[in-house]
């Protein structure tokens, strides 16, 4: 027994070690593109149930590596928060959101809402309230058309800082959501504090909505509870016709899922809705 536990730690501290290279890597990597701003957004449509109109978009950063080629934030976000570099690779999210938004106005699109995820690192670390200001000025976005989308963790954490500086936020005129919603510990009545206007209810819930009742009852509580308070809500991770259909009878506001695209570079969302108007 005793040997065992040895060679478990072995094991752990070769893996740490292994790990530990990889992040460096990852890391100095990431400092490289950086500054040679090696990032691409790509856009994924929110559709309302009621209209079946594209309403939104979500803007999802990806890493365009030189040899790997497109990199999915699952793999870098978490060493970006890690080091800071988060709070640069945001700034140019934020901006390239905004950018592309005005883009498709001005090129004749219905206007959008842009939803933007923020993270924590950001919050503590960036001023996010100049950030915001700084992208809506040099794209000339209306912040109408801003969404924020932030996790439940964040407000939990520093109560009145964040409750200044969401409100500062609000002054502005954007919108704030809330993402994962579900897997955190807040409750309803309590977002309400924080002028959040939408909530998305995190794809755990709905992965399973037509096997597991449990998960089926939690969504369809989650959507009435929000309605209650006006907070609108959106579902993330739709597969299929079956939880599309399951959504629907909860009165969802909004969807958002592969279900009907997976998220774009900005050409192929501009061809999808023009694909949607015509038909
Ligand atoms: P998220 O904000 O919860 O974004 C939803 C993720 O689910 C996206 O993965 C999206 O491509 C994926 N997804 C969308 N529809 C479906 C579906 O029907 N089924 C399934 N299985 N997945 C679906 P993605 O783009 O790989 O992003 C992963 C996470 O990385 C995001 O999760 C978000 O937490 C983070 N992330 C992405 N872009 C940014 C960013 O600009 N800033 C920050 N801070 N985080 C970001
Ligand atoms: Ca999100
Ligand atoms: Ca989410
Ligand atoms: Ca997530």
């Amino acid at each position: 027994a005793k040997d065992a536990g040895r060679n478990t730690y072995r094991y752990v501290t070769e893996q740490l070690n292994s790990d530990s290279l990889e992040f460096m890597r990852i890391t100095h990597e990431l400092r490289e593109a950086v500054k040679c701003k090696q990032f691409t957004v790509h856009f994924q449509p929110q559709i309302e149930l009621a209209t079946g109109d594209v309403v939104g978009a979500e803007a999802l950063v990806r890493w365009n590596h030189p040899v790997e080629g497109l990199i999915p934030p699952g793999r870098f976000i978490s060493i970006a928060e890690q080091t800071g570099l988060i709070v640069e690779i945001g700034e140019w999210v934020l901006h390239e959101a905004c950018r592309q938004a005005m883009a498709w106005r001005r090129a004749g699109m219905p206007p959008l809402l842009m939803a933007v995820n923020m993270s924590a690192v950001q919050f503590k670390r960036g001023n996010v309230e100049n950030l915001v200001r700084g992208a809506l000025e040099s794209s000339g976005l209306e912040a109408q058309y801003l969404e924020i989308e932030l996790t439940e963790s964040i407000l939990l954490h520093d109560m009145d800082h964040m409750l200044s500086l969401l409100n500062n936020l609000k002054d502005i005129g954007l919108k704030l959501a809330i993402d994962d919603f579900g897997t955190g510990y807040s409750s309803l009545a309590y977002l309400k504090k924080f002028k959040i206007d939408r909530l998305k209810i995190d794809q755990s819930f709905v992965r399973d909505i037509a096997s597991d009742p449990n998960d089926a009852a939690i969504v369809r509580a989650i959507v009435q509870m929000a309605h209650t308070l006006n907070l609108r809500v959106i579902a993330e991770g739709v597969e299929n016709q079956e939880m599309l259909h399951y959504l629907s009878s909860c009165q969802c506001d909004e969807v958002q899922g592969y279900h009907f695209a997976k998220p774009m570079p900005p050409d192929a969302f501009a061809a999808f809705i023009l694909g949607r108007k015509s038909e």
